[in-house]
């Protein structure tokens, strides 16, 4: 707390006059002393107060000298009362200078107290204002953490919606370019090309360039201006190392141990999503694709004759069925082994396959029967592919047990709408037709 007190020129003049007032009025009549010298006194000490203390002492001090030298000189030296008196008002003097000096030390600590206690609160705010800008910069952090996970999981939803893999590439390369905005993103696909390739690939680790100019693992000058911050990172897909993916920008300090986590993390998604698509892919095919012929599945053939059945009645254009089964098929497993006839159900599906065109369908029905949809043509159009697969397969030249052979089979075909109705009834009138033909002698077609 601040005191106003008057200057020092004051603080001397002012008691310097009342002592010379004192002493001039005194001198003029001596015989008042006796009130003059206390008033005079008390004003005095009051008016001196705001002085140093040695000069409130020297001050008291000549009070007390005028208070014993005043009587002599008021010509009444016998006068014992007298000098009792000024004694007395020395003594009041005196006591009136030590309870000024008692209050003033005791507003003085009473106000200590309060500036020390003024000091302990601001340093508990400084301390208060610290620990919120700490809390706030925590909370930043947090919200900025946050917002990353945010980002990444959608980011991981967007890129599980992709549907090829280079769908998920362009996804990859532009969650990265979010990620870090004005950086430079590659993607580079296949063997290690350069030193920085090399680099993760020998050692499986991403690497992260701080700042290039400091940076003792890469040659000098292999990083440009445009790369003082560099991140390489390896690209897998089924633990096999597939490609390489770089984040670049010309500022030193851009990216942090926290960044490459984050694209660490980017590219695994990457090639959990690619592993997903081959995955499904794998799946899907297997669902439709037979494995050792690669024609179609039985399944996938039922579902396509539905669909033809449907778009053959809305149309008004038949198509056909052919069934296929190839002639003493049993003889070959029996003489040869399962490996010989596996053999002849490929070179089979494969010549059946190379008979139809693209919109058609070859499908391995079961064991060694096939099945064929020839779409949008009658069942004279359909004899003729089965007879040109039929013939086909009838120059081809086998060898089994070191002696060429031959393979033939039988075909039936039928025509919706003209045979059946429905799809069960279109099958069954081929392989009709079918068992006619291998009543007939095998190694024909029959379509009526
Ligand atoms: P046909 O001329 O009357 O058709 O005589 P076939 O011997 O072909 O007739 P059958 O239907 O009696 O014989 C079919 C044989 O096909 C029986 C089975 O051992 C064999 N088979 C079925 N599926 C496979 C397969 O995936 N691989 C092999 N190697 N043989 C199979
Ligand atoms: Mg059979
Ligand atoms: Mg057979």
């Amino acid at each position: 707390m601040k005191t106003l007190s008057p200057g020092p020129a004051v603080k001397i003049a002012v008691p310097a006059a009342l002592l010379c007032g004192m002493v001039w009025s005194l001198w003029f009549w001596p015989s008042r002393f006796l009130w003059v010298y206390p008033a005079s006194g008390t004003f005095f000490l009051w008016f001196s107060w705001y002085g140093e203390k040695e000069i409130k002492y020297l001050f008291l001090f000549l009070l007390t000298a005028a208070g014993f030298v005043l009587p002599k000189l008021s010509g009444q030296e016998e006068n014992v009362y007298l000098f009792a008196a000024a004694a007395a008002e020395v003594l009041w003097l005196w006591l009136l200078f030590f309870a000024l000096s008692g209050f003033e030390s005791s507003r003085r600590s009473a106000s200590e107290d309060l500036a020390a206690e003024e000091s302990s609160a601001e340093e508990k705010i400084r301390a208060l204002e610290d620990e919120l800008s700490r809390y706030r910069m925590h909370l930043d952090s947090t919200l900025a953490r946050i917002r990353d996970k945010g980002a990444l999981s959608a980011a991981m939803q967007d890129m599980g919606l992709a549907a090829t893999p280079d769908e998920v590439k362009v996804r990859l390369e532009a969650l990265l370019g979010s990620y870090f905005p004005g950086a430079a993103v590659e993607l580079r696909s296949g063997a290690p090309r350069d030193f920085a390739d090399n680099w993760v690939a020998e050692r499986k680790i991403p690497l992260l360039v701080r700042n290039s100019d400091s940076d003792t693992r890469l040659p000098k000058g292999f990083l440009g201006p445009s790369e003082r911050s560099f991140m390489a990172l390896p690209l897998h897909l089924f633990g096999r190392l597939v490609g390489f993916v770089r984040v670049a920008a010309p500022e030193p300090e851009r990216f942090r141990a926290e960044d490459l986590r984050g694209a660490e993390l980017a590219c695994a998604l990457a090639g959990v999503s690619m592993e997903n698509i081959y995955l499904f892919e794998k799946v899907n095919e297997l669902a439709i694709k037979d494995a050792l012929t690669g024609l179609y599945t039985h399944r996938a053939f039922q579902s396509r004759l539905e669909e033809e059945v449907l778009r053959s009645a809305r149309s008004k254009v038949p198509f056909c069925v052919v069934m296929a089964d190839i002639d003493h098929f049993k003889s070959y497993n029996d003489n040869f082994g399962h490996q010989a006839g596996d053999a002849v159900l490929k070179a089979v599906a494969e010549t059946l396959s190379a008979g139809v065109r693209d919109i058609d369908l070859a499908a391995r029905y079961g064991g060694e029967e096939f099945a064929l949809v020839i779409t949008g043509s009658d069942r004279a159009q359909a004899a003729g592919a089965a007879e040109n697969a039929r013939r086909a397969l009838e120059s081809r030249s086998f060898s089994f047990g070191g002696k060429p052979s031959r393979v033939t089979a039988s075909f039936g075909v039928a025509e919706f709408p003209s045979d059946a109705a429905a799809a069960g009834q279109l099958v069954r009138a081929a392989d009709e037709r079918l068992y006619r033909a291998k009543q007939g002698g095998r190694n024909r077609v029959v379509v009526s």
